[in-house]
């Protein structure tokens, strides 16, 4: 019908969770604020060049286009407190404000409102200065994890196997605050994200993504190198254990704190010997999980979001395809620490069937030609009727791709697939 959404961010997230929104049948139009070549080319979706954390221009925008709901896709927007803004404006809005943010803007606030709300976690300390750091880790068995307490883009946390690497990560990290050193945790890596609407819990899907750069699982940390959804760590029994033990306490957590939360909450999870404890928690959908996640959703979304930004009763649960869904990320050279931008992508305009979906990440145009302007440049998508299927599926997808030092993954879905 005549809805009007608008999206904050620009990246492979965005353009999942846009081009989902542009599917509903009562959404006229999709603004994506700035989006990226990828979002400019759905039907229904239009970009705005304009910065998601200019929070003056994002309102006069809404106001002027008559946008029915804001949907934030990024932590900084919503750290930097845009859902306060527009809440302010009286404007719908799905993503958290930034008090609610604070549970990934701070490890040490999310570290203490787990201990607060008896969430299960890694043993801590949390520390300002070097001398009671280094005297925490003089006997803390190895590996330890050093975290620096701010956001960093996936560039904060160290998993130190010597001392050494674990005294120098502290003092690194404290030149910018404070940081949090933690108990190492083992176990298998898993996504939990649910919709939290001031109380109510509404789980997604689960998945797992791949932060390593390189195959094994192995390389440096990175935003993301792929996903799939569903994922066999996450069974039924063990999301309702998640469930109770980590999100329906989350929720109340934040009520009883008087934190009025309205977003998706993500749950990073070690699944080990004891059962899920939180490694961290993220106010926002994960890149790239989204890929994967909006591929089976059948569910409308943007009646979803809406009502949970409304505070009206959430439905009980979604509407998944029940086919697998497998994204992987396409990374420049160089990527992470420098990325090599600027070179022309190549093979972008083979048509795909239905079940394969590119979506972009960090891309420009230049003289009409699609270019590479970040280091995850797009995430190749497909749905199968098994984990395997989906894989070959995307794999076969991404071989049509090329570009000057392209890099990727050769086994996301690996431990998927192992269980299976
Ligand atoms: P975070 O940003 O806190 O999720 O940390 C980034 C990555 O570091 C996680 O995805 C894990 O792979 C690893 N990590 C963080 N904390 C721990 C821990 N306590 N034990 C083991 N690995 C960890």
């Amino acid at each position: 019908m005549d809805a009007k959404v608008m999206v904050l961010g620009g990246g492979g997230r965005e353009h999942a969770i846009a081009w989902k929104l542009a599917q509903s049948a009562v959404v006229a139009k999709v603004y994506c604020v700035p989006g990226n070549p990828g979002t400019a080319a759905e039907a229904k979706v239009h970009n705005l060049a304009l910065k998601p954390t200019d929070v003056d221009q994002v309102v006069a925008a809404a106001h002027a286009l008559g946008i029915a709901l804001v949907v934030i896709g990024p932590e900084a927007p919503l750290v930097a407190g845009v859902g306060d803004a527009l809440r302010r404006a009286g404007i719908p809005v799905f993503g958290p404000n930034a008090a609610g943010a604070m549970l990934e803007g701070s490890k040490a606030h999310a570290k203490a409102f787990m201990e607060r709300h008896g969430l299960p976690t890694a043993r801590y300390g949390r520390f300002t200065d070097a001398g009671a750091a280094l005297g925490y880790l003089r006997d803390h068995p190895l590996p330890v994890v050093v975290k620096a307490d701010g956001l960093a883009a996936g560039k904060g946390v160290v998993v130190a196997l010597a001392r050494a690497e674990a005294e120098a990560a502290a003092r690194a990290f404290l030149q910018w605050g404070p940081i949090v050193i933690e108990e190492f945790l083992e176990g298998e890596e898993a996504s939990f994200i649910a919709i939290v609407a001031d109380g109510q819990v509404l789980p997604l899907a689960g998945s797992q993504d791949h932060k390593r750069l390189r195959d094994g699982d192995r390389g440096p940390n990175t935003g993301g190198m792929g996903a799939y959804s569903p994922t066999p760590i996450l069974d039924t029994a063990m999301s309702e254990r998640v469930l109770r033990e980590v999100m329906r306490p989350a929720a109340e957590g934040l009520m009883t704190d008087r934190t009025p939360y309205c977003g998706f909450l993500y749950a990073g999870l070690m699944i080990g010997p004891a059962g899920p404890k939180v490694l961290e928690f993220n106010c926002r959908l994960g890149d790239p999980e989204t890929q994967a996640l909006m591929m089976r959703l059948r569910s409308d979304l943007y009646t979803l979001l809406l009502t949970a930004a409304r505070g009206d009763p959430l439905p009980k649960t979604l509407d998944w395809d029940s086919r697998a869904a497998l994204c992987i990320v396409l990374a420049t050279a160089g990527y992470p620490d420098h990325p090599r931008l600027g070179d022309p992508i190549l093979g972008l305009n083979k048509t795909q069937g239905d079940t394969v979906k590119i979506f972009h990440a960090g891309t420009t145009t230049e003289h009409d030609t699609v270019i590479t302007a970040g280091g995850r440049v797009l995430g190749v998508t497909a749905l199968g009727e098994s984990l395997s299927i989906a894989q070959q599926r995307a794999y076969a997808a991404v071989a049509d791709i090329r570009w000057p030092g392209l890099q990727y993954r050769q086994d996301i879905g690996y431990r998927g697939l192992r269980r299976a």
